[in-house]
């Protein structure tokens, strides 16, 4: 039984309605040849913000970007979540393995971005330690998932002492994507891929208000990519 579109939320339904009627009808071979299966070329792992959309920024077809999401694009420690009882139940782990292991991506691309709310709520931990022992603070989950960030918050707060709120934050920003991708190498399936020459690991940031990339290059410093 066909549904209405109007029992759709009305900003969803005004959305689909372009899709069926503008763009899937040109890309109505790709997608056929999409329902066969998919072969991404890229893994990108970005902060789940609505303003980082890394299909829009690459103005990537569908099938082309593997994308997985989370809160401040955060690849977590495959120490700390491999363990036994730790629940591998990160659905950034599973991605991870399913991308590189099955699907079998070139390149993996962390991309952070400017004014990161949850790079921000790290630092507003570092500075109040005593939050995360807050079990009612209706944030249980954010300060949990944040708190991979705050030793590199404690690192960068005493690096940059003196320095104004926005200087902290962009550094926390660069900091977390570099110590993301040195992660990502420290979970075998990605190791082993990059040592065979079939994976590469990169890192990039993206400035919201002047709709800007940086890249991050062998040093480990950000340049803004020319248009
Ligand atoms: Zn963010």
């Amino acid at each position: 039984m066909p549904v209405s579109r109007t029992a759709l939320p009305e900003q969803l339904a005004e959305g689909y309605s372009r899709f069926v009627n503008q763009k899937a009808p040109a890309a109505q071979a790709l997608y056929q040849r999409l329902g066969e299966g998919q072969t991404p070329h890229t893994l990108v792992l970005s902060c789940a913000d609505s303003r980082v959309d890394p299909t829009t920024i690459f103005a990537a077809a569908p099938g082309e970007l593997f994308v997985l999401r989370n809160v401040a694009n955060v690849v977590p420690s495959f120490e700390r979540y491999s363990a036994e009882g730790q629940g591998a139940l990160t659905a950034t782990a599973a991605g991870l393995e399913f991308a590189v292991g099955h699907l079998k991506v070139s390149r993996i691309l962390v991309m952070g971005h400017a004014r990161c709310g949850g790079v921000a709520a790290a630092l507003h931990q570092c500075q109040n330690p005593e939050i995360a022992e807050q079990k009612d603070s209706g944030r249980y989950f954010i300060d949990r998932w944040v708190a991979q960030m705050t030793e590199d918050g404690d690192s960068v707060l005493a690096e940059y002492e003196g320095e104004g709120p926005a200087v902290v934050q962009q550094q926390l920003e660069f900091r977390n994507v570099r110590q993301s991708v040195k992660r990502l190498r420290s979970y075998p399936f990605i190791a082993n891929a990059e040592a065979d020459g079939r994976l590469s690991l990169h890192g990039a940031w993206f400035s919201i208000a002047d709709a800007a990339l940086w890249w991050m290059q062998d040093d480990g410093n950000f340049g803004i990519v020319e248009g």
